[in-house]
């Protein structure tokens, strides 16, 4: 329990805000990637592997299996997931969830935080007319780097709070790892539930379980 008032409230993009991708469309993506940088047929693990919540190591011995540098295969899987991000706002696919509305009426700064990437991430909010509800966007560069910094790494966390001036923010996402990074990061933490999420046991407890955006705006 936490017995401070939360001065910030700091949110996960994808499966919080908006809807998520299909599999087989960020899949697709990552496979035109290895045909970007002249892997025509990727063994499928290898496709995987670069598709979602990638681990550096894995991307440079994926690379590494076909004498690539890992950075060109990165930037070309980047770009891919970039354009059919793109797409998927454009025929719908991702959309914002009803109760993103009940943002309009909380009072404390509120702040995106994202293992996707910035560019995206401010692509999605703005095409959704989302992006005025946000004082910061705090996502990641295209680039390998970048994936250091990832969360369960409390470092864009600690950035979007320091941003909105917010020493106990809550902060809320789907997924364990969220909940490690919201942990890491000293905060306390919502895990939201969603279709995607809903019967999903996890590893660390929340400090909230929520079925909704209003029952997360509720806590503060
Ligand atoms: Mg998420």
């Amino acid at each position: 329990m936490h017995d401070r008032r939360y001065d910030g409230l700091l949110l996960d993009h994808d499966g919080v805000l908006v809807t998520l991708c299909s599999r087989s469309t960020l899949r697709a993506a990552a496979r035109e990637a290895f045909a970007d940088v002249g892997v025509d047929r990727p063994p499928t693990a290898d496709v995987d592997a670069i598709t979602i919540r990638v681990s550096p190591t894995d991307l440079r011995s994926v690379a590494g299996r076909h004498a690539l540098d890992p950075g060109r295969l990165w930037r070309a899987r980047e770009d891919r997931i970039e354009a059919a991000l793109r797409s998927a706002v454009e025929t719908g696919e991702k959309v914002p969830y009803d109760d993103v509305a009940c943002l309009e009426s909380v009072s404390v700064p509120l702040g995106v935080v994202s293992n996707n990437q910035q560019r995206i991430v401010e692509h999605v909010l703005e095409a959704h007319g989302l992006d005025h509800l946000f004082e910061t966007v705090h996502a990641r560069p295209p680039t390998l780097a970048s994936l250091e910094d990832k969360k369960p790494a409390p470092t864009y966390l600690e950035a979007a709070a320091g941003r909105l001036g917010c020493s106990n923010p809550l902060f809320v996402g789907d997924s364990d790892t969220d909940v490690v990074a919201g942990r890491r990061a000293g905060f306390g933490t919502a895990l939201l539930r969603r279709p995607h999420n809903a019967d999903r046991d996890l590893d660390v407890d929340p400090t909230v379980d929520a079925s909704s955006l209003d029952a997360v705006v509720a806590e503060l």
